[in-house]
């Protein structure tokens, strides 16, 4: 097995050292990839400081026309990445899986490339004339987590070299290929040092994040690191982008039709089979309606095939890793006495699982705020639901979290529904749906679920510092 290489400044660069990465779905190798040591690292952002003096000097039409042109490469290459990103990250080809991520990741190349920052006149008249100017801010360092490794390294790199900033990426180390793959072939269109890529252990993040020669760190992770990469950041007053966790809730109103909503509620909550930052991960339910949603939910549910992600008909896939699955074990063993079991609910034993880290798809009603499995961020395909007699109740047990990513409310009163919505203390709320997200709306979370927003023109303006000309 040929091991994957390092891209810096625009070459494949070979480690000593190699570590394997696992195929969630069958815990074969799926490849080897190389292990950087900060001395990788220190190369890297070598060269994309020196590659910025000239980036960020290029016209916005030529970096525009490099990412149109960074879209069509990912798009030639579609099945070769679905396969690999299927290989490492364990979600299926199919449904809302590689080949979904891989497309997502051409739309929002080609319609970031569309955005532009024009200077922008703030004053013209006989006291003067006040420009305002967006400029590059430097090396960003993107550090990226395991779930859509191919998609969040998109959202990270595009805006940031479109307007004239350089990146060294650091992906995940349990899916560090097919980023690899991705950042090879934006080298086929990008100057050398424009956007490099080096993988290795989690030490290598701490090493960005006080670097003083990376001027923006854009971060998609768990909460516990992005309070660490803030705290180490703040010595070299870094730019800061932090997508942090979520624990999204869904508040369900009493006027729903369960039959309707039923297949908006189990993708909210089990898309990339749960292991979402924006999925649905506590639903409450209005006691009038509350059996019957339980049971069309679980109805649906069952209907969802589970396997291998090559296997072509699997829709959900393996638990990503090893320790994330532990982590959805502990929360659905301490919540299966407090709740009822209406679908799934026993881990594989360890010493009898089968191969490959399947979680089955778990759904425990009659759960409470202050229940663990409640509170916590699941990350996996499992959904608790809580039965509510009161709006206000259910609203005020929804905001009862220190995280706000997303949250939404199902009903067929939209004024109503919009009314709760607006209530909601998150950075984006759906109405009857729940993860939609799209290129030109402003993504982020409120309270600790983050800093900043990704995407649209708000997005690409954190990539910037703002200059003010007088004259
Ligand atoms: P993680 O925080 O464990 O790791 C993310 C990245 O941080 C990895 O590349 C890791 O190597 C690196 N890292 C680890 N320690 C570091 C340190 N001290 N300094 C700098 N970098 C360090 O997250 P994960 O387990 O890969 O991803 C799951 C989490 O990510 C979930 O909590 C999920 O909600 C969140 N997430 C959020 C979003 C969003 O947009 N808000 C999107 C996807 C995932």
């Amino acid at each position: 097995m040929d091991p994957f290489r390092l891209i810096i400044d625009g070459k494949r660069v070979p480690t000593q050292q190699c570590f394997e990465v696992l195929n969630p779905g069958t815990e074969k190798v799926a490849g080897l990839a190389p292990l950087a040591e900060p001395k990788h690292l220190e190369d890297a952002i070598r060269a994309a400081k020196v590659a910025f003096k000239t980036w960020r000097d290029e016209t916005e039409r030529k970096r525009q026309t490099a990412c149109r042109k960074i879209a069509q490469k990912i798009e030639d290459h579609a099945e070769e990445l679905a396969q690999l990103l299927t290989a490492e990250q364990g979600k299926p080809l199919n449904g809302f899986g590689s080949r979904w991520e891989i497309g997502g990741a051409v739309g929002w190349t080609q319609y970031t490339s569309t955005l532009s920052m024009p200077m922008k006149v703030l004053q013209d008249n006989n006291e003067g004339r006040v420009e305002l100017y967006r400029k590059p801010i430097g090396v960003v360092g993107s550090i990226l987590p395991w779930n859509f490794p191919v998609l969040i390294a998109i959202w990270h790199i595009i805006p940031a070299v479109l307007s004239g900033n350089t990146v060294v990426v650091k992906p995940s180390p349990y899916t560090p290929l097919t980023t690899l793959r991705v950042a090879e072939l934006m080298n086929e269109v990008l100057p050398r040092g424009v956007v490099n890529c080096v993988t290795g252990d989690d030490d290598l993040g701490p090493i960005m994040s006080s670097h003083p020669d990376i001027g923006k760190i854009v971060f998609t992770g768990s909460c516990a690191t992005g309070k660490k990469i803030y705290a180490s950041a703040a010595d070299t007053m870094k730019r800061m982008t932090l997508e942090l966790g979520g624990n999204d809730a869904g508040i369900v109103l009493p006027d729903v039709d369960p039959k309707q909503i039923a297949e908006g509620l189990f993708w909210g909550a089990f898309i990339n089979t749960g292991q979402t930052c924006a999925a649905m991960k506590r639903l409450y339910v209005h006691d009038d309606v509350y059996e019957d949603v339980c049971e069309e939910l679980v109805k649906f549910a069952r209907k969802m095939p589970m396997g291998i992600g090559t296997d072509e008909d699997a829709i959900l896939g393996p638990v990503q890793n090893i320790k994330q699955f532990d982590i959805v074990s502990e929360l659905v063993a301490d919540a299966i006495p407090k709740g009822r079991v209406l679908l799934g609910g026993d881990a594989p034993k360890k010493s009898a699982k089968k191969t490959g880290y399947f979680f089955p798809l778990t759904i425990i009603a009659d759960l409470e705020n202050g229940d663990r499995l409640v509170d916590e961020e699941q990350f996996g395909p499992v959904l608790p639901i809580v039965r509510y007699r009161e709006v206000e109740d259910a609203i005020e047990r929804a905001n009862d979290s220190p995280n706000g990513l997303g949250g939404s409310v199902w009903g067929r009163d939209i004024n109503e529904a919009k009314r709760v919505a607006s209530k909601m203390e998150c950075g984006s709320v759906w109405i009857n749906k729940h993860g939609m997200i799209q290129p030109n709306a402003p993504f982020g979370g409120v309270k600790q679920s983050g800093v900043g927003v990704e995407f649209g023109e708000e997005g690409l303006a954190e990539y910037t510092d703002l200059q003010v000309m007088f004259s």
